[in-house]
């Protein structure tokens, strides 16, 4: 009991030295006895990391993503897919990251952004898109995430990895294990609502930026809400949970407070590009959630009469009404995401989240996350030019 007391009170101790040190940036000498305890708590989180590092972490991670989903075996829809992404992040922050556009192989609809420039996106939200506007707004969300590097902050940020007061990345292989751990968990589990919220108001500026509709995410994210609330199963709360409409009302005011006005939504070279027809929710093929990696077999129950249009005809009544029905029933579904859940108590500070909205993409449901995936894990090579780029931009009326 006293050790434990004790240990806490250190912690405590060391916290606020912590944030002192901080502002102040107290010399370590000065610091005397209490040096060493200071260091130990500050090594997660004053680890500097690399751009070479983060973007060897997220190839790690990203390996560990196209195990577990598979990838399209198709350089088409790659390379159509990497044109619109490289557009967006042509024009973030972080234009010289080396970008890579992957469609995973799965009917799950999700998106999943590594550090260091690896964005995934599923065939299975492909799917769902009506237009080229709508993917690039989940593309620009996710390209934020790693512009903005949540995962790797969020890791810092939860201290909860030990290490040697000398290690770094590049010299431990031990250290960068344990990231590549922690920032496969947290991509797969969802940012929290902080971050959720950043990407979505940055992503829509970038998309809007390049000359795309603004209202590509929230119309995305609407269909999504449409499929979800079909739903009988528990995991479809995610459909009408008041995070979704707190989420779109947001970006409604993101493109208003920000006078985002772009049109081109890019319907006709979409459709001509991306030729997947969705599988209903009720019929994507899942996995236990531990078998991760393991599934094989290709991709699951393909189903040819699967209607992408439902979402087009449903009304804002439906979807009130679909809202009403969740709260009625009581279950406010708060699922803890991001790594700070993940990490136990550690991420301390960091806002608790009430994020049920995950990715871009709707990862707040299982079903979409637990999606069995494709076979092949192998990387498809794209090669994009400066030229294809910019042919590419004037094509589609473009910035
Ligand atoms: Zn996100």
């Amino acid at each position: 009991m006293r050790t434990i007391a004790r240990r806490v009170g250190m912690a405590v101790l060391g916290a606020t030295l912590l944030s002192l040190c901080a502002s102040a940036a107290l010399a370590g000498g000065a610091a005397g006895q209490l040096g060493s305890i200071l260091k130990r708590a500050q090594q997660v989180h004053d680890l500097q990391i690399t751009d070479e590092e983060e973007q060897k972490l997220g190839a790690a991670v990203s390996e560990r993503i196209r195990q577990r989903y598979g990838v399209v075996q198709d350089p088409a829809v790659h390379k159509y897919v990497t044109l619109v992404g490289a557009v967006l992040a042509q024009a973030s922050d972080r234009a010289r990251v080396p970008w890579k556009f992957i469609v995973l192989d799965t009917d799950g609809v999700n998106a999943l952004a590594a550090p260091g420039g690896y964005v995934h996106i599923t065939r299975g939200a492909l799917s769902l898109m009506k237009n080229e506007a709508e993917l690039a707004g989940v593309l620009a969300h996710e390209v934020i995430h790693i512009t903005e590097k949540h995962t790797m902050k969020a890791i810092q940020k939860g201290k909860m990895i030990q290490m040697g007061t000398s290690e770094t990345l590049s010299s431990s292989p031990a250290l960068f294990n344990k990231f590549v751990d922690k920032a496969t968990e947290g991509v797969m589990a969802g940012f929290g609502r902080g971050e959720e919220l950043e990407s979505d108001e940055k992503g829509l500026i970038l998309a809007n930026k390049v000359g795309y509709s603004p209202t590509g995410l929230s119309d995305f994210l609407t269909t999504i809400k449409e499929r979800n609330s079909g739903s009988t199963e528990k995991q479809g709360l995610f459909a009408s949970h008041p995070e979704m409409d707190e989420r779109l009302k947001k970006l409604e005011r993101g493109i208003a407070d920000n006078k985002l006005a772009s049109t081109a939504t890019v319907e006709a070279r979409f459709k001509k590009n991306i030729p997947y027809q969705p599988v209903p929710l009720g019929a994507v093929a899942t996995v236990e959630a531990g078998s991760a990696g393991l599934t094989g077999g290709g991709s699951a129950a393909k189903s040819s009469d699967a209607k992408p249009a439902d979402a087009k005809n449903a009304k804002p009544e439906d979807a009130k009404k679909d809202d009403q029905a969740a709260s009625d029933d009581g279950k406010k579904k708060k699922k803890g995401f991001g790594l700070s859940k993940l990490m136990g108590s550690g991420g301390g500070e960091e806002q608790k989240s009430a994020e049920v909205t995950g990715s871009a993409a709707g990862r707040g449901l299982d079903k979409e996350r637990n999606a069995k995936g494709g076979a092949n894990p192998a990387p498809v090579a794209v090669s994009v030019t400066a030229a294809d780029i910019t042919a590419f931009k004037k094509e589609g009326n473009l910035n």
